[in-house]
């Protein structure tokens, strides 16, 4: 079997691992080159993601992956000033139930890629933007980049994120919708802000705080070992820059909306005006290149549609800003366990493609419906 993976994000690189660590030919088309682009500096990892990792990853890179992330993130706090001070005014359990966040940990976005790249280098072909594919007579599926190079394989997903050519071709029917919503989002080295106070308040948990107007989100990464030690340790293959220079420090987002950002001459500095000064120098020492606004998308869950050789997963079917990197590995999960068992010939490929679909309906639709 031959499958080809568009797309080199959380998702289709962890397919990647999970098929070829079962023997199966995959090659990943990638439209960016090896440095990607800003997506975000972090990512809470819940046991979804997290266990994606664990059957996909060989060991030492899903120990790796354990390493570098934070500690336990089992509470979401609220803050509030009182008397001038940042307090704890609420903490509320991290358990999945009724619509609250589930216990994970915080990863640190671009060491979790290069994590997913190692070993992958004779897998994955940057700057091979997948512009269409067809469905052959034999069974088969064609792809053509820009570029003009072209491919072929027995199996097609398309793990190409919210703007996924292959899901615009496959399925017109499904429409991304701009929410309006738009997040500001950025880190800061935690010796910035050390001396504040709030890295020893919050500790590992995710926190928030409304004032005025605005609400900050707020999350600690420390390393739970250094990365350079842990790169050493678990997988001295790991590119040495993606270690390089990576420090503690605190995540913060803004949420805010497409009219307050595109009419705020200096957006950060607008929407921290209520903020207690803590939180402002927390956003106004932000490393500048990982300060990013993203759109906020979503995608109402589609009909079923009748399998066929080509298939989709993550962000280019179903959006989830919180949580969609773990559905995206989830579902990658899954279809490699699909892809697996009709490589065993105890599925045809057709009726594992279905199953993983079904599948896929059920476990990351409904979250992602939910967090609409
Ligand atoms: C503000 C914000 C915060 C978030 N925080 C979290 C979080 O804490 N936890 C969490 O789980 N999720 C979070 N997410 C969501 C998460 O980032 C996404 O759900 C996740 O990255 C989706 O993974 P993916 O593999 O499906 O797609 P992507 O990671 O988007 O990867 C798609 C890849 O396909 C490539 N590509 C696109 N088109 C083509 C083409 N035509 N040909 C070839 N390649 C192509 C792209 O370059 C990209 O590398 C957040 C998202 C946002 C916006």
């Amino acid at each position: 079997m031959r499958v080809i993976v568009v797309g080199a994000g959380v998702g289709g690189l962890t397919l990647a691992h999970g098929l070829r660590r079962a023997g199966i030919d995959v090659v990943v088309h990638e439209r960016d080159s090896a440095l990607g682009r800003p997506q975000g500096i972090s990512l809470h990892i819940d046991e979804r993601g997290a266990s994606a990792l664990r059957a996909c990853l060989p060991p030492a890179h899903a120990a790796m992956a354990a390493a570098t992330m934070g500690g336990p993130r089992e509470q979401t706090l609220t803050l509030s000033e009182v008397d001038g001070s940042l307090v704890v005014e609420s903490a509320q359990p991290s358990d999945g139930v009724a619509g609250r966040a589930r216990p994970g940990r915080q990863a640190h976005r671009p060491l979790l890629r290069a994590v997913l790249l190692t070993g992958l280098e004779d897998v994955v072909r940057f700057g091979a933007e997948v512009t269409r594919f067809e469905q052959r007579g034999d069974g088969t599926v064609r792809v053509w980049c820009a570029d003009g190079r072209v491919d072929t394989a027995d199996v097609l997903v398309g793990a190409d994120g919210i703007g996924s050519a292959i899901r615009r071709q496959y399925l017109p029917q499904v429409q991304v919708v701009d929410t309006g919503r738009r997040m500001l989002m950025g880190a800061t080295p935690l010796r910035a802000v050390a001396e504040s106070g709030l890295p020893d308040l919050i500790g590992d948990s995710p926190a928030s705080m409304r004032a005025g107007g605005t609400m900050v989100a707020l999350g600690v990464l420390r390393f739970t070992e250094s990365p350079v030690a842990a790169r050493q340790r678990w997988l001295p293959a790991l590119c040495p820059s993606a270690v390089a220079k990576v420090e503690d420090y605190v995540m913060w987002a803004l949420p805010s909306t497409q009219d307050r950002l595109g009419s705020a001459t200096s957006p950060a500095t607008e929407l921290i005006a209520d903020l207690p000064s803590a939180l402002r120098s927390v956003v106004t020492q932000a490393w500048p290149e990982t300060t990013v606004a993203l759109r906020i998308g979503m995608i109402p869950p589609p009909l079923p549609w009748p399998a066929s050789p080509v298939t989709v997963l993550g962000d280019a079917i179903h959006l989830a800003p919180g949580f969609g990197a773990n559905l995206a590995m989830q579902d990658a999960h899954h279809l490699r366990d699909a892809l697996v068992a009709a490589n065993h010939g105890r599925f045809t490929l057709l009726d594992a493609l279905a199953a993983y679909e079904n599948t896929m309906r059920h476990t990351s639709f409904t979250p992602a419906k939910a967090s609409a």
